[in-house]
């Protein structure tokens, strides 16, 4: 499968690691929207939310558990910041492997464009 997200799991593609267990990795985006950009990423490839049921589920909530806990690392929980998923193209999805970005570090304008 052709999937870069799935590349950066088997290190065929580099990446800033900052988290990484036997389910998940997150790594900085290559393209930072806020001083701290995070994907949050499943090991397994899932290709959208719109994948996740009954039997995967789980991994949503381990992935924000982790998501706080990075957040706490990075010296953005006080202040605040947002967890996003992009679905689809009008979601703004651009890499088909289920991920979540951890954005924060600034004032964070909402709604978003
Ligand atoms: P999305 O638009 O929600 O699908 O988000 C995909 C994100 O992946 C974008 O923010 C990209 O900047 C980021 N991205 C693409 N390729 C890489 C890469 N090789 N390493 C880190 N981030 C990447």
């Amino acid at each position: 499968m052709d999937c870069i997200f799935c590349k950066i799991v088997s290190r065929q593609i580099p990446s800033e690691i900052v988290f990484e267990d036997e389910k998940i990795i997150a790594f900085r985006d290559i393209s930072p929207a806020a001083p701290v950009h995070i994907l949050i990423i499943p090991k397994q490839h899932i290709s959208s939310a719109l994948e996740i049921n009954s039997s995967n589920s789980s991994i949503v909530s381990y992935i924000i558990e982790a998501a706080a806990r990075i957040a706490r690392e990075e010296g953005i929980a006080e202040d605040g910041f947002r967890i996003v998923n992009n679905c689809g193209k009008d979601g703004g999805q651009t890499v088909n492997h289920l991920h979540f970005h951890l954005l924060g570090g600034r004032n964070l304008t909402w709604p978003p464009g």
